[in-house]
């Protein structure tokens, strides 16, 4: 959320950016319902103010005996009641419109953020390692899968529906590996690792950015108001919110959780494989640090560092995109995706997602803590995925996949895969 006073001194460039991360979103509404909220606050308090004065009256002119007086006083209360009876009313409803469109007023964007329309106008800042060419006909992931039982689509669709699976055998250790690799690396570079609830409150949604621009993409729990969340960030956002941090910054943390996304508009989208499917895993960071942007600049690098440092670890070739405004979301004031090398696409593939949100997140969770000089601030918040599982295994097999149909696994993956050192065929 941002600040109103800053929407009302930069009103141009809050619609613009509404524009050009193509939220529907209208300044002038908000700004004649806040103008509108804070005109009633007015008047409702001048009226509570006469009608106090008015009731401190009557009780004296009562005390003096001068019924009649303070009879005619008593015919003024009543008007002034049915005065404020209005405006309470016309200020409940202004404080609530107010408050929804503030819920849906975008954050803005940093300067060296890429203006386009969507994803095809990110911009690539760096390329790491060559995506590998192939000597022999090799397989797609899906094909390796099945060849090494790695995981059982078919049954996954049986039992749950469409974009859904299960994973066996050593396709379930490589799932968890990459998790324990993740974890381990963030743990050794200050992050708590957290296990976090899935089930969620709709606040925590609402205020930590997801709610309402995202709800159509969250499954509700019937007969329960709880929603299952599409990402730990939510969880770990809300494990601040209405506090003031006593900590000291930054506050690193590790979610570790299962992420569930109704994937509405992905229709006909990456059907094959374990791509796009409902449920997933991911080790996701989460940061919040001082209210400095050259603070959340530098925790925007480093936590941007960790998945690269982990795409190194599993050998994978990666690049690194700049996101436009037209792919951000609501809530990002600078993103960067990180694709990897996926040879069945014969292309890159975003396996993660790195987003400073300055306050905008810590304002709607009303997180903070107290500056140098004693001050309260909104701290900054961050979030970047450090792996997410089943996607990156699609460049982990492909990539890692050899002639004979056997499958390398890298080092770095190696002392948590049970005693599993490659992947045979049978
Ligand atoms: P996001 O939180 O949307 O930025 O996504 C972070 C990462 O989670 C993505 O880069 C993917 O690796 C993974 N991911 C997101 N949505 C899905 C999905 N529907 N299926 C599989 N992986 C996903």
């Amino acid at each position: 959320m941002l600040n109103i006073q800053f929407i009302r001194d930069h009103q141009e460039q809050v619609q613009q950016v509404a524009e050009q991360k193509n939220i529907p979103f209208q300044v002038d509404d908000l700004l004649e319902w806040d103008e509108k909220r804070r005109r009633l606050l007015q008047e409702t308090e001048s009226l509570r103010a006469q009608r106090n004065e008015l009731t401190k009256s009557i009780a004296g002119l009562l005390k003096q005996g001068k019924d009649e007086a303070a009879e005619q006083l008593k015919g003024q209360v009543k008007e002034i009641n049915r005065s404020l009876d209005g405006c309470e009313a016309g200020l409940r409803e202004a404080t609530s419109k107010f408050e929804e469109l503030m819920l849906l007023a975008p954050n803005v964007v940093s300067e060296d953020t890429p203006i386009g329309k969507d994803d095809s106008d990110n911009v690539e800042v760096r390329r790491i390692g060559t995506p590998r060419q192939f000597d022999f006909e090799m397989k797609d992931h899906v094909t390796l899968g099945e060849l090494h039982d790695l995981f059982d689509i078919p049954r996954g669709v049986k039992t749950a529906g469409s974009r859904s699976y299960y994973l066996k055998g050593a396709g379930l250790f490589l799932h968890l590996a990459v998790q324990r690799l993740a974890i381990d690396l963030l743990a050794s570079r200050g992050f708590t690792p957290m296990d976090v609830p899935v089930m969620v409150r709709p606040e925590a949604l609402a205020r930590s950015g997801f709610f309402p621009t995202g709800k159509d993409q969250t499954y509700e729990l019937a007969g329960e108001d709880k929603w299952l969340v599409g990402t730990s960030e939510v969880s770990l956002v809300s494990y601040y919110s209405d506090e003031v941090i006593d900590a000291a910054l930054p506050i690193r943390l590790a979610g570790v959780s299962s992420c569930f996304r109704r994937e509405i508009g992905s229709a006909g989208r990456d059907v094959r494989g374990l791509y796009r499917v409902h449920q997933f895993a991911k080790v996701e960071q989460v940061v919040l640090c001082e209210n400095d942007p050259a603070a959340s600049e530098a925790m925007l690098q480093e936590i941007t560092g960790h998945a690269e440092e982990i795409l190194r670890l599993l050998e994978l070739p990666y690049r690194v995109m700049a996101v436009c405004t037209g792919d951000m979301s609501q809530k990002t004031y600078k993103q960067y995706d990180i694709e990897t090398w996926m040879p069945s696409r014969g292309a890159y593939g975003e396996t993660h997602s790195s987003s400073n949100l300055l306050d905008f997140q810590a304002r709607r969770s009303n997180i903070r803590y107290r500056d140098a000089e004693g001050r309260l601030q909104h701290c900054h918040t961050l979030n970047n995925t450090a792996v997410a599982s089943p996607r990156i295994l699609i460049p982990l097999l492909e990539n890692h996949q050899r002639e004979d149909g056997s499958i390398y696994i890298p080092n770095a993956l190696r002392p948590y895969m049970g005693g599993i050192a490659e992947l045979v065929p049978p």
